[in-house]
């Protein structure tokens, strides 16, 4: 059945076609419209309903599991789960192919922690077999830390194939879902892991201000004076909001106000699975209309994810991402560059308020776009396409 359009942004205000902050809803903005005071019991009991709901999404029931919400960007979560959940004599295998996995390990490094890193380069996803191949070679490795969705090339790295790797391994994987959770099935029941990562501001739709580490009690329990940091130290946090039903340090009360509106919207659009398949549908017209354009997709599509697609930049030397990127703000679109290392790329985000009806008027923008800059032929440079054929399914 089709759906009816979502309401378009306030008058003047472009579409997000990033991969958060992003397009929110009109209710997710007015929820913020009022001030709450941080130990009252009006917001304790919305972080208790954010936790519990965000526990429910993910198929993990207490007593077995957790959810602790903490204050910063993502990146401050990530480095939480870390610090927190790695004890300090352990040893982390980070599989990475992109910026995030970059970033993670680069957070290891700076907390002085043992890991080693799998690097695939730019958008070749880690595999099953090698996991285990390193896993075996490396005893004293004790977890394995995997991206979800590699936002920097839009990859969907294949979890169930890594996940099962580190459990036949006796290992404990965590998991970047940063910009995966709410739109890719991420059910604990299924996925054996020790605990995953994400943010406010992506696939539920909130704002940003704050993310949520999700983990086995057990591990949560078990991480007490793991962390060398005092403010991102996920057992502290946990362990003061079950006792006090209060975050540890000034919440960012009017983004967690918006994040309950947002997780009511997800659970009233038909929670992951309905997510998912609007973001789909927006890949799927975004992918079919920029191809018809000439463009080309850096992945095969067989590992395009629902959340962000990376095109390759026209050859054509009439073309230029700055141009490109104000002939779209124009037409009230708000993309973004590109993050590879081997080629010219940009990427357009298909998450947030946004719909079918968008893309397509995405698409037009950017055949509009094209012609203004006097841009004849979409096409890649050869060498670009040559990089994506060595990606085997
Ligand atoms: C967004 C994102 C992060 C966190 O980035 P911030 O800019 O700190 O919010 C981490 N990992 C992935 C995969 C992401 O998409």
């Amino acid at each position: 059945m089709p759906r009816a359009p979502l309401p378009a942004p306030a008058e003047g205000e472009p579409y997000l076609l990033t991969p958060g902050p992003l397009s929110t809803s009109a209710g997710v903005k007015r929820a913020m419209l009022r001030d709450w005071g941080s130990w009252d019991a009006d917001f304790r009991a919305i972080t208790a309903e954010v936790r519990a709901r965000l526990l429910s999404i993910a198929g993990a029931a207490r007593p077995e599991w957790d959810c602790v919400p903490l204050q910063g960007s993502g990146s401050y979560c990530v480095e939480a789960m870390l610090g927190s959940l790695l004890p300090r004599n352990g040893k982390m295998l980070v599989l990475a192919n992109g910026a995030y996995g970059q970033r993670a390990a680069q957070t290891l490094a700076c907390m002085g922690r043992a890991h080693l890193v799998i690097d695939k380069g730019d958008y070749l996803p880690p595999r099953g077999p090698e996991v285990a191949d390193a896993l075996a070679a490396d005893p004293a490795i004790t977890h394995v830390l995997a991206i979800h969705c590699e936002t920097s090339s839009g990859i969907l790295n294949p979890l169930p194939e890594i996940a099962a790797a580190v459990a036949a391994a006796g290992r404990k994987l965590l998991i970047d879902s940063m910009s995966a959770f709410g739109a890719v099935p991420l059910d604990v029941r299924d996925l054996p892991c020790a605990g995953f990562v994400s943010s406010a501001n992506k696939c539920i739709e909130g704002v940003p201000g704050f993310g949520f580490v999700i983990a086995r009690t057990a591990e949560l329990a078990a991480a007490r004076g793991n962390s060398q940091s005092l403010s991102l130290d996920v057992h502290a946090q946990w362990a003061y909001m079950e006792k006090t039903g209060q975050w540890r340090f000034t919440p960012p009360t009017h983004a967690v106000a918006a994040f309950l509106q947002a997780l009511k919207d997800h659970q009233a659009e038909g929670g992951v699975v309905a997510r998912g398949e609007r973001y789909t549908e927006n890949r799927d017209v975004l992918v079919a209309g920029m191809r018809g354009l000439g463009f080309e997709t850096l992945l095969a599509d067989a590992w395009l994810s629902p959340i962000i697609t990376t095109f390759f930049s026209p050859a054509d030397p009439a073309f230029d991402f700055a141009g490109f990127y104000a002939a779209m703000k124009a037409r009230d679109f708000i993309i973004y560059p590109g993050k590879l290392t081997v080629a010219e790329s940009f990427r357009i985000g298909h998450i947030g308020q946004i719909d079918a009806h968008v893309m397509r008027r995405v698409v037009a923008a950017a055949g509009a776009a094209l012609a203004g800059m006097g841009v004849a032929s979409a096409a890649p440079p050869p060498e670009a396409l040559g990089q994506r054929a060595r990606l085997a399914t």
